[in-house]
């Protein structure tokens, strides 16, 4: 039995692992892109951006299986192929996609974006490469001004970074309650008084024009004001991605056993950032974090085993790993997917703790300095008994 890994990040080097420690008679071919070490990329803006710890420094431990560096550029479910970016292909008898995901760009109607992005000044912050590029323009100016495009936790937790390496960020966001998405409304309203004191805050504005210049570059917002900064870095979320022929934007479509829907019965399979996942009674998702894509990985390595009869049945993946971005001193801290909740309800208000109901189920929660609190509540994500302080 030989079973292909797409990508080696969260999800995939989990399910590499998983698939090892069961000890059955199983080859692992763990793919990951061309001249890539694998890394862990929470790491991408808390340790190589701001120059804490170099490239490698930030790699995964190896996983035992054999990791070939060699881009998938398609998958061909019919003949169980993959095409490699070196032209040689590999056979396989189940596939597991842990691509992850691809960072949103700039809107294209924002004139001057290309010509920003080509002068080195616009960047986004997801992968080494772009880590590198901001740690070294960060290394010619200091203190530098940094014009954060953003407000969810990556984007919030990378303005507090800068902030505490003694640059000067402006956070510019196009929702009056940035983080409302991935915290819910509740949580959200506590970001601003943490983002306030610190440094610079536009709200609800959207960059209308962006200009790049050899010394600066420059956003004009949509109510008329310029920010000025030495370097702009995009951090609006991110879109699945996966190899051909499911490049688009919609990701890799599972059902509760982590199974692709794109090839039912062909022994694919997809987990983390790329996978979209159905949650009864409401509609579809994806979580883009690191812990849940690790829950993911050993989720869709334990169904294969099964559907091969090596062992149990995993049950259905239901998302309740937790979440944590460390922004000015404080802890923004969550579990499950908050998205899925259509009500909240006020658990503890110091520190605060609110749980994200749908229905009478608690699917989620998020609070701030709440760690204790949300290990405490985490084992009734998803049972149908109201959560109560
Ligand atoms: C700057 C930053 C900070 C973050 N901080 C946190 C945090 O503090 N906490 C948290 O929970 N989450 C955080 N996240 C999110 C977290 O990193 C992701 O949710 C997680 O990595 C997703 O795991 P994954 O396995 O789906 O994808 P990844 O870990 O991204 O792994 C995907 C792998 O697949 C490879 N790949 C993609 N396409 C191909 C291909 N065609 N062929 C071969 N290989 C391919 C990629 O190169 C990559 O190695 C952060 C993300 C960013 C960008």
């Amino acid at each position: 039995m030989k079973v292909g890994i797409i990508g080696a990040g969260a999800a995939g080097t989990s399910a590499a692992k998983t698939l090892q420690a069961a000890g059955a008679d199983i080859d692992v071919d763990l793919f990951t892109r061309s001249g890539e070490q694998p890394y862990n990329r929470t790491l991408v803006n808390k340790g190589a951006a701001i120059g804490l710890l170099e490239p490698d420094q930030i790699a995964l431990p190896a996983t035992g299986v054999e990791t070939i560096a060699d881009t998938v550029r398609g998958i061909d479910p019919r003949s169980r192929d993959v095409h490699l970016d070196s032209g040689q292909s590999r056979t396989y008898d189940a596939l597991i996609i842990a691509s992850g995901s691809r960072p949103r760009t700039l809107d294209e109607a924002i004139l001057g974006r290309d010509q920003a992005l080509s002068a080195g000044r616009l960047t986004a912050l997801h992968s080494i490469a772009d880590a590198v590029r901001v740690r070294d323009l960060l290394a010619t100016t200091h203190p530098a001004r940094v014009l954060m495009l953003g407000g969810g936790l990556v984007a919030s937790e990378t303005a507090s970074l800068l902030t505490d390496a003694g640059h000067d960020v402006a956070l510019i966001t196009r929702s009056l309650l940035p983080g409302a998405r991935a915290l819910g409304e509740a949580t959200a309203r506590s970001l601003p008084n943490l983002h306030l004191p610190q440094h610079a805050a536009y709200l609800g504005r959207t960059p209308t024009a962006i200009r790049g210049h050899d010394d600066r570059i420059t956003v004009v917002l949509d109510d008329g004001p310029r920010a000025e900064g030495d370097l702009a870095i995009v951090a609006h979320g991110t879109l699945p991605a996966a190899p051909a022929p499911w490049t688009g934007p919609d990701g890799i479509p599972v059902d509760d056993r982590l199974r692709s829907l794109h090839a039912p019965r062909q022994r694919i399979y997809a987990a983390g950032g790329v996978a979209v996942h159905h949650y009864p009674r409401h509609g579809s998702y994806r979580v883009d974090h690191w812990d849940d894509s690790v829950a993911q990985g050993v989720h869709a390595a334990t169904a294969l085993l099964h559907d091969l009869g090596l062992g149990d049945d995993p049950g259905i993946f239901l998302p309740s790993s937790p979440f944590s971005a460390r922004v000015h001193g404080h802890t923004l801290i969550g579990a499950g997917h908050p998205a899925l909740g259509s009500s909240t309800r006020i658990v503890s208000t110091d520190p605060l703790l609110t749980a994200h109901y749908l229905g009478d189920t608690p699917v989620a929660l998020t609070g701030i300095d709440a760690a204790a609190l949300v290990r405490d509540w985490i084992p009734r994500l998803h049972q149908r008994a109201p959560i109560r302080s």
